[in-house]
């Protein structure tokens, strides 16, 4: 009997929405399973500096836990602040430059992110520090480093992925999560992360 050949997928881009593609493939791996390999243009998990705040709704919350394992969603609380009981909350206020709450938006409470993810009407948000996601999300992810990619190649059989370093991969699926500004890869089919997405819409796919 001849075997099927398990398909080769190729991510473009650790950031948010690569990493949580890349470990929903492989929590999925039961109903469908591909060798998936991943590709980050910077040198290592420190060589930028990844901004400063990323809200995630409750329906970016479900999404994101349908996406991971538990062993990285018990450690999704140590990218997100606590706040202090009484004087700070979970959300987005706009204030006057001297700090005057101006307009502080109603939120649903909740205790921690596993409630949050089971409120299914209305939004609530929980701040998440950008850096410390990506790093709880990095866990056990086997990206290959110090890899830009500048070009890609359709064949019959599938797709030739070209490196700035000389070197080039082939694949049957290739997967664009480079951000959503890259101009390198337009024309691909695109994921982007969007933590404030209907439940389900969790990734933003474009199309070629
Ligand atoms: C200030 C700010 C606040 C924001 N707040 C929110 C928010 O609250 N909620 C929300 O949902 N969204 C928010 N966004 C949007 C947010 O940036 C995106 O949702 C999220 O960062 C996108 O993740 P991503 O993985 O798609 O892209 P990125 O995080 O940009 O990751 C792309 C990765 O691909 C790599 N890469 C790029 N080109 C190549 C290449 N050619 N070869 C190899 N690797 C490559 C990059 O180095 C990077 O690591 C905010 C954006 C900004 C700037």
């Amino acid at each position: 009997m001849q075997q099927e050949k398990i398909p080769t997928i190729i991510i473009v881009g650790a950031g948010l929405g690569g990493l949580s593609l890349y470990h929903a493939l492989i929590k999925n791996k039961d109903k469908k399973e591909f060798n998936v390999k991943i590709f980050e243009r910077e040198s290592s998990p420190t060589d930028r500096w990844q901004g400063y705040h990323i809200g995630l709704t409750n329906y970016g919350t479900q999404s994101l836990l349908n996406c991971i394992p538990s062993s990285i969603a018990s450690n999704l609380p140590k990218a997100m602040p606590s706040p202090i009981p009484g004087v700070e909350t979970h959300g987005i206020n706009i204030t006057d430059q001297v700090g005057n709450v101006l307009l502080a938006p109603p939120v649903k409470p909740y205790k921690d992110v596993y409630e949050l993810a089971k409120i299914s009407r209305g939004l609530s948000t929980i701040v998440t520090y950008r850096d410390r996601l990506r790093d709880v999300l990095l866990e056990g992810v086997p990206v290959q480093w110090n890899k830009k990619c500048v070009k890609y190649v359709e064949t019959q059989e599938g797709v030739w992925v070209f490196f700035e370093d000389g070197s080039q991969e082939f694949c049957n699926i290739l997967v664009g999560a480079d951000g959503i500004n890259s101009p390198k890869l337009k024309d691909l089919q695109r994921i982007s992360f969007f933590g404030n997405f209907e439940q389900h819409n969790f990734f933003n796919f474009s199309e070629k």
